[in-house]
């Protein structure tokens, strides 16, 4: 017989563009018992960002605070801005057995891999580079000189993480409700089978 649902700590990454944010929050949706991490930043607000929804937006000196006291499971720099996750809501949800997910970037989930090996990985990828590219543009928010570092930055993220041996699956989001049907399933039978194990 199958036993009850264990806790899993699902980390999310991609690269900007290719929708990681839109999949890692249909995931949340599909399951009861699903957290969200909200990563705390230096970065400035955007106007759609929802202060503790979607980021804690922080001073350097505040961010600085939680890396001296320990208060951050994992932390990167990513374009020059850093970004980070807090511990205490990731140890809560997991000791309640519930769904953790975290969005955050490669050298973030190498970090978790190592203090928490048990994690499942998911990187999104793009159905191609020049689709990849199309989407940065689409966006919006930014120039052409940013979307050209973007890019760039994208493809190396993309070779470090078919590299690194954190991720357990690789999505294509070519469609995003099979992308985020794909995703669900595969969390499902990860967790199902962690719990045959008991
Ligand atoms: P954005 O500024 O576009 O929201 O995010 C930029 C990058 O930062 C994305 O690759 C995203 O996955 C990553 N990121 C967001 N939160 C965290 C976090 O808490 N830790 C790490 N390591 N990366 C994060």
């Amino acid at each position: 017989m199958l036993g009850a649902m264990s806790g899993l700590l699902l980390v999310i990454s991609g690269p900007s563009g290719a929708g990681k944010t839109t999949i890692a929050r249909e995931v949340e949706k599909a399951f009861d018992d699903a957290v969200f991490s909200v990563s705390v930043t230096t970065r400035a607000q955007a106007t759609k960002d929802r202060e503790g929804v979607d980021y804690r937006f922080l001073d350097e000196a505040e961010f600085d605070r939680m890396v001296d006291d320990g208060e951050l499971l994992e932390w990167a720099g990513v374009f020059e801005k850093r970004y980070g996750t807090p511990r205490g809501p990731v140890e809560d949800t997991l000791a309640r057995g519930g769904l953790m997910i975290l969005e955050i970037d490669v050298r973030g989930a190498k970090q978790v891999k190592e203090k928490m090996p048990g994690m499942f990985g998911v990187f999104v990828l793009p159905p191609s580079p020049e689709d990849l590219l199309l989407r940065l543009r689409s966006r919006q928010r930014e120039g052409e000189d940013k979307i050209q570092k973007r890019f760039g930055e994208a493809q190396r993220e993309i070779a470090e993480a078919q590299n690194c041996g954190v991720y357990d699956a690789f999505v294509v989001n070519d469609e995003l409700g099979r992308a985020v049907a794909e995703t669900v399933g595969m969390v499902r039978e990860h967790r199902a089978r962690v719990a045959e194990r008991g």
